[in-house]
């Protein structure tokens, strides 16, 4: 029989993680032909996530549970959660329900006809605010813009792969992972599948601006060395700018336009420009160093402090 491996990624859930675990199961259940297994990762949550896991674990050897030692983010932990993959198929689902999990039975319908990576597009999203909607749109704009890959817009990492698929991606040795940038970059045969996104079922974001910010610039730069390139652009066209200001100079120098302290704009424009734009430099500059920085400590990307109904 064919097994199915879902993976749920969970942050203070205590109010979602024992409905999600039902829904979940019962998707699972439905599907017959099927040995399942779930991997909940929890993501050092310091709330009853665990516990209340721990007593669904006790009643049900299909649900697997790895506890962080403290929290690592949400793609260390799918990542985690990968990596514990028995499945001839696997999924990857939130634990608010914002994606229905009985969507699930679709997805491995396409899985049977042959297709490889099943990635789920939303076609609305309830419930989030309109900054985020406008954050998210923008963000996958200048990621497609700039990577040489085509990242698929309005795509979280709700999907489903093959085996063969997770075989490549637990293969990777990079730290600060975007799933859903590498599940395209590593090709294979994949397809769209739409559906409404629903409200989260209860409790808040677990993605506040700071985690979004980082979650973007790890999807900017681990698909692109643009921004490295744009950097010799603004310097360039800093150094045009300049050579216009020295030139209007002499020619006011010269024609006597300006009887105002000569030099002195020219100079206030020219420091502040060169200032702005030698930061601007270093900042993206230090994004990528500090990112080879943390690949080059080989630190691994969580610590697991517990797993329950796991034999290794
Ligand atoms: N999550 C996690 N670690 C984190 C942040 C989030 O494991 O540091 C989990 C969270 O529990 C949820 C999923 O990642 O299952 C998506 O988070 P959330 O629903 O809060 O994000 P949003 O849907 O608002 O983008
Ligand atoms: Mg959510």
């Amino acid at each position: 029989m064919k097994k199915i491996s879902v993976v749920i990624p969970m942050y203070y859930e205590e109010d979602v993680a024992e409905e999600c675990y039902k829904r979940v199961s019962n998707c699972l259940k439905s599907l017959k032909d099927y040995n399942y297994e779930i991997i909940v990762v929890n993501d050092g949550s310091k709330d009853k996530t665990l516990e209340i896991l721990q007593k669904l674990a006790n009643s049900d050897i299909n649900l697997k549970v790895i506890s962080f030692s403290r929290n690592f983010g949400h793609q260390a932990a799918v990542t985690a959660g990968l990596k514990h993959t028995t499945g001839d198929v696997v999924v990857i689902i939130d634990a608010d329900l914002q994606d229905p999990p009985e969507l699930i039975a679709d997805m491995l319908k396409l899985w049977e006809d042959g297709n490889e990576v099943i990635y789920a597009k939303r076609k609305v999203r309830k419930g989030e605010s309109k900054f985020k909607l406008y954050t998210a749109k923008a963000f996958y704009k200048i990621l497609n813009g700039l990577s040489d890959i085509e990242i698929p817009k309005d795509t979280g990492d709700f999907r489903m792969a093959d085996r063969k698929v997770i075989d490549v991606i637990n293969s990777l040795p990079e730290h600060n992972k975007f799933l859903r940038g590498l599940f395209s970059w590593v090709g294979f045969k994949q397809v769209p599948i739409e559906y409404e996104r629903k409200e989260r079922y209860a409790g808040k974001t677990k993605y506040p601006f700071k985690k979004m910010f980082k979650l973007a610039t790890d999807g900017i730069i681990s698909f692109s060395t643009k921004p490295l390139k744009i950097i010799g652009g603004i310097g360039v066209f800093s150094i045009i700018i300049s050579f216009l200001v020295l030139v209007y100079s002499i020619l006011s120098y010269i024609f006597n336009w300006n009887e105002l302290m000569p030099g002195w704009t020219s100079i206030m424009v020219s420091i502040t420009f060169f200032a702005g734009v030698q930061l601007l430099a270093i900042w993206m500059m230090s994004e990528y160093i500090s990112r080879i920085y943390d690949e080059s400590k080989k630190r691994p990307q969580y610590v697991i402090d517990k797993k329950i109904n796991i034999d290794d």
